[in-house]
């Protein structure tokens, strides 16, 4: 798979501005072409017809878009891609044309696009409609179908985490797990809390879910557990992405919690928004207070937060992890804060150059902030920063927000601990 400055797009804006173009919010992009030889109305039947049309090609995507960013180009452009997808859906392309294969490719499937859409087009579905198509079977980049073979695996996700020792449930850790709080007289009963390890996260970062268990020791880790699919649906095969989701919702009783933005989107899709709480949206909805602070050199630490894309953009979750930070450190917003790291799933490693080119600048606003801290909520945004940071040589630390609730809550050596609280993290 090549990076993008390795091929020739061509295609205006769509304006009639020139060097006045706003960045694609004057003026509507040519129609699609329509479609030779078929009735008005039929296609090839790639894409959800409805969801295709929602487009009024205004432009008001084009200036969120990171890819349009990168190149003023406007099939790297939301406006531009669908419609790309328009015209292969109508056979006015063939399925192997180059522009499609780069672009469907070069999009960062960050969503960013549809939360500035006056017409509710939903981009995350006709992208995975459109790579279900272009990466099906051998169409698919290695890097993707060496990933999705191994996630698939549960004897694999396990022995991961085994070996890199993930949080444990009562049935694999000594002891048993602290009971649910009781609800008070009169309230339902709660529902069990089921918290999802995830395929990336075991093996990269089991210390984060060794750390939610410090902070929510009612959640119950069930060993038995899967990838949650949102890997397959991202890259070509959302049949399977449906399929894994469901059974993960089977594997794991009562409210899913999980530490990934990612994964929390797509289960949400697939289960219901109510089935799934990603960690801060869980530590806000019960009323959680972070215990302590996070101290750098004898002074409060200043932190930043990294949004996850598809938790921002498609849950709508923005305020809940800023305030946790900012109850235990001094918050600093970053001027990209909500934008694209270039972790993008696969993305940083289908396409490096591209994902670094998205990366870049955020790493500069760090160095400009001097923050202490970058806080993610996504495993694949944390593996990001963690690169970026030590190649930029900062001396800024990327951490997940359950590590740093969880380091908050640590006594110094020398600084008397945090008071312990009914509602306060328990060792496990
Ligand atoms: S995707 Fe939405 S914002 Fe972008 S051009 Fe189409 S209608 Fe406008
Ligand atoms: S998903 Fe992100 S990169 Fe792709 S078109 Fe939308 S804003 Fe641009």
């Amino acid at each position: 798979m090549t990076d993008h400055d390795t091929v020739d797009h061509t295609g205006p804006c769509g304006c009639s501005s020139g060097s006045e173009c706003a960045g694609g919010v004057c003026g509507p992009a040519p129609a699609a072409p329509s479609l030779p030889g078929r009735p008005a109305g039929q296609g090839r039947g790639i894409f959800d017809k409805e969801l295709l049309d929602r487009c009024i090609s205004c432009g008001f995507c084009l200036p969120a878009c990171p890819t349009y960013a990168l190149t003023g180009q406007e099939p790297s452009s939301p406006r531009g891609r669908i419609t790309l997808m328009r015209a292969l859906e109508a056979g006015d392309l063939a399925p192997d044309d180059p522009t499609l294969a780069e672009e469907s490719s070069f999009c960062l499937g960050c969503r960013a696009c549809e939360t500035v859409c006056p017409a509710g087009v939903e981009y995350g579905q006709l992208l995975e409609q459109w790579r279900d198509h272009q990466w099906s079977g051998r169409n698919r980049p290695w890097i993707a179908r060496t990933l999705m073979m191994l996630v698939s695996r549960p004897g694999l996700l396990r022995l991961q985490g085994l070996v890199r020792r993930h949080a444990r449930g009562p049935g694999e850790k000594a002891g048993p797990r602290p009971a649910a709080p009781a609800p008070s007289s009169g309230e339902p009963p709660q529902q069990p809390v089921s918290l999802m390890l995830g395929c990336v996260e075991r093996g990269l970062y089991p210390r984060v879910s060794r750390a939610v268990q410090r902070l929510c020791p009612e959640a119950d880790v069930p060993a038995a557990q899967g990838c949650c699919g949102a890997l397959h649906a991202h890259n070509g095969d959302s049949a399977t992405g449906g399929k894994l989701a469901r059974r993960l919702g089977e594997q794991l009783p009562g409210t899913i919690l999980t530490t990934a933005g990612g994964c929390a989107a797509h289960l949400a899709h697939h289960l219901g928004r109510d089935r799934v709480r990603e960690l801060s949206q869980y530590l806000d909805e019960k009323g959680h207070r972070p215990a302590g602070q996070v101290m750098v050199d004898g002074r409060r630490a200043r932190a930043a937060l990294q949004d996850s894309c598809h938790l921002r953009n498609g849950l709508g979750v923005t305020r809940p992890p800023r305030e946790l930070i900012a109850a235990v450190a001094d918050y600093v917003e970053l001027p990209s804060a909500g934008k694209c790291c270039g972790a993008a799933g696969t993305y940083s490693m289908l396409r490096p150059a591209d994902s670094k080119k998205v990366l870049d600048p955020k790493l500069s606003e760090v160095e400009a902030a001097d923050v202490d801290y970058v806080v993610a909520v996504n495993p694949g945004c944390l593996r990001q920063l963690e690169q970026g940071l030590r190649r930029a040589r900062s001396r800024a630390k990327a951490i997940h927000l359950a590590e740093f609730l969880a380091l908050a809550a640590q006594p110094e050596p020398g600084r008397p601990g945090p008071a312990p609280r009914a509602d306060g993290p328990k060792e496990p």
